[in-house]
């Protein structure tokens, strides 16, 4: 079913609104807007509504579900404009998949996954692959993510890896409707991200952080995220799956 040029034209609208305020969020930090990439969070939504979030500029893409992704990869390509995250939890048998398929894997929460994706990308012969490690700070059961306690441990195995390129960390707080309640743990993330940049973990950079969502990306940049993951303030909101 194709767009009707009202949709299109709205999604453009949407697009460019949260493009502005992520500008505005980092003028009034004081901080470059070229420092924040944004990844328009395209989960559930179906190839041809990416398409034209792409013809209206969005250049990286995230997805959660390595399957689902696939598709949309095949369909839209992968390329220096067209670049692929994923940002949901990564099921040890999704994980070759997940090596042919992504730029960035934002989900990294175990020295198990993070020696399985080296040795898959020894045998994909893919020479590198940038990965973040995404911390629970909240100690949520449901949720995936190293713990605090666990990440010395995980950085550490990150030492014998040579084609996995740690860059950085990535959370996911508990939802609250109001931002500020997520402000604390993007702190806190920081801190933890500037603490590993001291010690030069990271790959070329001085750490990404990947935080804030529809509803608190500002606050997220305002504490200094360099990725914010963006879906329905762009998209709209998604069917529950199983209905789609
Ligand atoms: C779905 C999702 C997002 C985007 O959420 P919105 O509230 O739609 O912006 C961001 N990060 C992760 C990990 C997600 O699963």
């Amino acid at each position: 079913m194709p767009e009707t040029k009202q949709e299109t034209e709205s999604l453009r609208a949407r697009l460019e609104e949260v493009q502005r305020r992520i500008e505005a969020s980092a003028r009034r930090v004081g901080r470059d807007p070229s420092e924040v990439t944004l990844i328009a969070v395209s989960k559930t939504h179906p190839a041809h509504v990416l398409r034209e979030a792409q013809a209206a500029g969005a250049s990286v893409f995230g997805e959660n579900r390595v399957q689902e992704a696939e598709a949309k990869i095949e369909e839209l390509g992968r390329g220096e404009g067209t670049r692929w995250h994923l940002i949901g939890h990564l099921q040890a048998n999704k994980a070759r998949r997940a090596v042919r398929l992504f730029d960035c894997i934002h989900s990294i929460d175990s020295t198990e996954l993070a020696g399985r994706l080296e040795r898959l990308c020894v045998e994909e012969e893919r020479e590198s692959l940038d990965v973040l490690i995404q911390i629970d700070l909240a100690g949520e059961e449901t949720k995936s993510g190293a713990s605090e306690e666990k990440l010395p441990a995980l950085v550490a195995s990150f030492g014998e890896c040579q084609r996995l390129r740690l860059k950085g960390l990535m959370i996911l707080p508990p939802f609250g409707e109001d931002a500020e309640q997520s402000r604390p743990f993007f702190r806190r993330l920081r801190e933890l991200r500037d603490e590993l940049h001291a010690r030069d973990v990271f790959k070329g950079g001085a750490g990404e952080l990947s935080m804030g969502m529809s509803h608190d990306f500002e606050t997220a940049i305002e504490e200094g995220a360099t990725m914010v993951r963006v879906g329905t303030a762009i998209f709209g909101s998604r069917k529950p799956r199983g209905l789609r």
